[in-house]
């Protein structure tokens, strides 16, 4: 087993305040005797409420070593041929039976990793975790998860990772992860800064800025959903709170509206988010009405975060992005009804990567972890 040293657990932020993954030990040797020459790769995981994917990200590499690697200081981080996207193969899926817990979600993880390495005959050198919950962005470990995983909160998730498997590991949000990917491989390649609008079951958020994600001070940076929405304003959220964005904006609040009941109530799983876009396009009024509502609220709140963040870009993802041209008209309609005049012509972009996206930012957090590690040592 390879010496782990967890001691070093903390980076300076840069000067824009945002802050590179660091909880990794240079120390931390990655086994990696069975990889091909040419290749770098990180085990990601994406660990949702419902799955756990999986797969190996592969980067093709250049003669030499990045930064501190050069200056002899172990484990050499090989250099990667810019400008080209890693390969995500060997993708791997499987239920994350939350109900059982958090020792139980993680034991899955952990097996997940093994499957890949059994399955591909290679050995990682990093492993990248893209996480349900609010992890802290100086140890990886778990600050805070909903009742939609109970007993999540407080796992030393990536700490222990580490340990069982002798590997680098760092963790992090999984919507900070999925927007770390399109930024750097997806449809904001380029952007100075971005903000990363995930609509699905909840809303949630992300701020890159230079590449970098805002984690905040307590990880938790980019929890859009949880802003106040005037429409909003006599509904409870799905977390407690009261006139939440993420109750008038989300898939629940879609099906919730379209179906005549409150956030939190049972849903008749036989009229969601599909059938509802469905009827819509089929021409029935209270479902174009609820997508029309639904889309504007979420534009509204999109160019009231603007006039706060201006970022270059917004980029948005999630299963709700499927719900239609009249939704998508309705968006911008509130977007332009709220965004300051200077800020109109900022892009709103659609995610182009997918389920690919947070395991692609995964790596490249691993990545920057290691880089960033290689530096304290110099
Ligand atoms: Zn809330």
């Amino acid at each position: 087993m390879t010496q782990v040293d967890t001691s070093n657990q903390s980076c300076k932020r840069n000067e824009s305040g945002t802050s590179h993954a660091c909880h990794v030990s240079a120390a931390c040797n990655a086994g990696s005797a069975d990889s091909p020459n040419s290749s770098w790769i990180v085990a990601a995981l994406d660990i949702g409420g419902t799955k756990i994917a999986g797969a190996l990200v592969c980067y093709d590499t250049e003669q030499g070593c990045d930064q501190a690697s050069e200056q002899g200081v172990s484990p050499a981080v090989p250099r990667v041929k810019p400008h080209v996207t890693p390969r995500v193969v060997n993708y791997l899926s499987i239920p994350t039976q939350a109900h059982h817990g958090g020792e139980h979600v993680f034991t899955r993880a952990c097996g997940l990793v093994s499957e890949l390495m059994a399955q591909t005959k290679l050995h990682p050198h990093a492993i990248g975790v893209s996480a349900a919950g609010v992890v802290n962005p100086s140890d990886g470990s778990i600050a805070y998860a909903n009742n939609l995983m109970p007993g999540w909160t407080g796992i030393q998730l990536a700490q222990r990772m580490q340990h069982t498997h002798g590997i680098p590991c760092v963790s992090l949000g999984d919507v900070h992860a999925h927007a770390l990917g399109e930024v750097r491989f997806g449809c904001a390649q380029g952007f100075s800064s971005a903000l990363m609008v995930a609509i699905g079951t909840g809303l949630g958020g992300a701020y890159i800025v230079d590449g970098h994600i805002v984690t905040g001070a307590h990880g938790a940076a980019g929890h859009l959903g949880h802003s106040l929405h005037h429409l909003a304003a006599q509904t409870v959220c799905s977390c407690g709170g009261v006139g939440h964005a993420e109750s008038v904006t989300s898939g629940t609040a879609i099906c919730a509206r379209y179906q005549g009941k409150q956030i939190g109530d049972p849903l008749d799983e036989t009229c969601m988010g599909a059938e509802i876009s469905k009827r819509a396009a089929h021409g029935e009024p209270h479902a174009q009405d609820v997508l029309r509502f639904c889309g504007n609220a979420l534009g509204q709140a999109i160019g009231s975060w603007c006039n706060l963040f201006d970022p270059e870009a917004v980029v948005i993802s999630g299963s709700v992005v499927r719900a239609g041209d009249l939704w998508k008209q309705a968006l911008e309609q509130g977007f332009t009804e709220q965004v300051m005049p200077p800020l109109r012509s900022t892009k709103l972009l659609f995610g182009s990567l997918e389920n690919n996206a947070p395991l692609l930012g995964a790596a490249e957090y691993a990545r920057d972890s290691l880089l960033c590690s290689l530096d304290q040592h110099v």
